[in-house]
């Protein structure tokens, strides 16, 4: 079996949405530079998707130091619940979540011999990726490369370049949003040209609107999870939970950026029948895409 890693996800008529353009694009298994429509969505390779009907997830037990570990697991849970049985034209979604136990392992890694975990992140001290001033977070998510079935999901945050709030008040890069779009990669979605969605490639700072979805996100959602969908329920991680490091550091972005600010990359030796593969989100400030759109200045708020 060979495997990959990336993000993606698609799309059902939701209930209220009637004849609407959908956007949104869901990953797949090709990495690199791939071809794509109109609506700039990936047309080859398999699409990606979690076989479970409940997928398990884990924070790291560090959380950051400038975010205590409470509020870390409310806006993950948070996140993770935005995606949760949704409302689809034919039903409720066939996709939920179950927070693990917290985890010492502070890396994005898969161990296709053993245990894992799906992690959720923070980097408070270094970003050994491209980006390092405007990247807010990175998803990698691996997956077998002959189905399209995510095997593992890790999500890091960038705290060492950016700083994020959690308050509804004096928000900078709002936490909830970020990990939110940082889930629909964890699902399997790409990024939307629909800027007003959920995993639309920019982040404007100081915005909250990414926290909630959008009917181009539940459409999506719906597609891959579709309410139909014969599924188990099984939170357990591939090869079992573990809550220690063991596996192969996956894969790193410096295969450059497309225009939504994400990148996509092999690991080295993906060519090799029992390597992972990774495909590599990172979510970008890009205030200017937003901006002109709603034709104000652009900011620029890094730091
Ligand atoms: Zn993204």
């Amino acid at each position: 079996m060979r495997l990959r890693a990336l993000a993606s996800l698609a799309f059902l008529a939701p209930l209220f949405v009637c004849g609407a353009a959908e956007a949104y694009c869901r990953s797949t298994t090709c990495v690199g530079d791939c071809p794509r429509d109109e609506d700039e969505c990936k047309i080859t390779g398999q699409k990606l998707y979690w076989a479970s009907g409940c997928v398990g997830f884990s924070l790291q037990e560090d959380s950051s130091q400038h975010i205590p570990m409470k509020y870390f697991r409310q806006v993950a849970q948070r996140s993770f619940l935005a995606w949760t049985e949704l409302e689809c034209d034919s039903g409720v979604s066939s996709l939920s979540f179950a927070e693990l136990d917290e985890v010492s392992c502070h890396q994005t890694e898969y161990n296709s011999g053993g245990a894992n975990a799906n992690i959720i992140l923070f980097q408070d001290n270094k970003w050994d990726y491209q980006g390092v001033d405007n990247t807010l977070a990175k998803t990698t998510v691996t997956f077998d490369d002959d189905t399209g079935e995510i095997l593992d999901a890790d999500i890091e945050i960038n705290h060492a370049y950016n700083h994020f709030t959690i308050n509804d008040m004096e928000i900078d890069y709002d936490l909830e949003s970020v990990l939110t779009h940082e889930v629909g990669h964890f699902i399997g979605l790409d990024h939307t040209l629909d800027f007003s969605a959920t995993m639309f490639a920019g982040y404007e700072p100081g915005t909250i609107e990414q926290r909630t979805l959008e009917e181009d996100d539940i459409l999506a959602a719906c597609e891959v999870y579709a309410p139909e969908r014969q599924v188990s329920c099984d939170t357990k991680p591939r090869g079992g939970f573990a809550t220690e490091c063991g596996g192969e550091p996956a894969a790193t972005d410096e295969d450059g950026e497309d225009e939504g600010g994400c990148s996509v990359a092999a690991p080295g030796g993906s060519s090799g029948d029992d390597t992972p593969l990774s495909s590599v989100f990172a979510f970008a400030v890009s205030a200017f895409f937003v901006s002109r759109l709603l034709g104000r200045k652009p900011q620029r708020n890094v730091r």
